[in-house]
C-alpha cells in the first residue's frame, strides 16, 4: 500500500490517464494508478540505474509490463512528442521539478495537466508555471511524517491568472482555502526563519540584504497566520 501524499498526487489525475511520472523510483504510483483504472496509460521515468530497476520490479510483480512503460533517462527526454497527457513530478526540489519541466519543454505540446509535488521551493514551480502557460488550478498540503508536502495541479490555459509573490509563495489556492496543514506549516517555516534569522544577526560580516529579504518573508508569514482559528 503507498502513502498518503502519493495516494493524494494520483487523486488529481483524470479518469484514462495517459500519463508519466517523472522521478518514478519505485514506480508505485504508476502502478496504484493503473490498478485502479482498467484505461489508465503510464510511462515511469528515472534517471538512476538502482531505482530504474526497483521501477521494473514493481511493475513486474503487479503484472502491469503491458500498461507501465519503465524507461531510464533524464526528466522528459525518456518522452517521444505528444505522447502524454499529464505529467507527475514529485518528492524532489522545486528547482529541480523546474529545471526538469524547463528542459524538457517540447515535450510538453499535448500536456494538458501538469502534478507537482515539491518538497521544498514550491514558488519556483510555481512561477515556472506561471510562465509557461500552465494555470494553477488545485492546491494541497498534505502533512504526513511530520514533513509538508505541497501539491500543485496546472492546467494549460489560454488565460492569464494573476499572480502576486504572495501567490507564489504561498500558493494561491492555498491562501484562499487555508488548512490546517497549511497555518502548521507556516508557523514551522516561521520559527525556522527566526533561528536562521538569530544566527545571520550574529554574523561577523552585517548581512544586511538577507536580513531584509529574511524580515519581508516573516512579516508575510505572520499575516497570513493571524487569522488562524
Ligand atoms: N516520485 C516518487 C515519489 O514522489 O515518491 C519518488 C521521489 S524520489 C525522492 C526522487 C526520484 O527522482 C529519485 O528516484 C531520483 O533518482 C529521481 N530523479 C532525480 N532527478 C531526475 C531526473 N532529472 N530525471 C528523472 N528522475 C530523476
Amino acid at each position: 500500500t503507498i502513502s498518503n501524499r502519493l495516494k493524494r498526487i494520483a487523486s488529481y489525475l483524470p479518469k484514462k490517464p495517459h500519463f508519466a511520472d517523472i522521478g518514478s523510483d519505485h514506480a508505485y504510483l504508476p502502478c496504484y494508478v493503473c490498478l485502479h483504472d482498467d484505461a489508465a496509460k503510464a510511462i515511469a521515468g528515472e534517471v538512476v540505474e538502482g531505482p530504474f530497476h526497483s521501477a521494473k520490479a514493481t511493475v513486474k510483480a503487479n503484472h502491469l509490463e503491458a500498461v507501465v512503460d519503465v524507461r531510464l533517462g533524464d526528466g522528459l527526454a525518456v518522452l517521444h512528442k505528444g505522447e502524454v497527457n499529464q505529467v507527475v513530478i514529485a518528492g524532489m526540489g522545486g528547482s529541480l521539478i523546474k529545471s526538469i519541466l524547463e528542459n524538457g519543454m517540447d515535450k510538453l505540446e499535448k500536456v494538458e495537466r501538469i502534478i507537482a509535488q515539491p518538497n521544498v521551493d514550491a514558488k519556483a514551480v510555481r512561477k515556472w508555471l506561471y510562465h509557461h502557460g500552465y494555470e494553477i488550478i488545485q492546491e494541497e498540503i498534505v502533512e504526513e511524517n511530520e514533513h509538508f508536502y505541497e501539491i500543485i495541479v496546472a492546467d494549460k490555459m489560454n488565460t492569464i491568472q494573476n499572480l502576486t509573490e504572495k501567490d507564489f509563495m504561498f500558493g494561491p489556492i492555498l491562501l484562499v482555502n487555508k488548512s490546517k496543514p497549511f497555518y502548521n506549516k507556516w508557523r514551522s517555516e516561521k520559527e525556522k526563519l527566526h533561528y536562521i534569522r538569530k544566527q545571520l544577526d550574529q554574523a561577523s560580516v552585517p548581512q544586511i540584504e538577507k536580513l531584509r529579504r529574511f524580515d519581508n518573508e516573516v512579516t508575510w508569514i505572520e499575516e497570513v497566520l493571524r487569522d488562524e482559528k
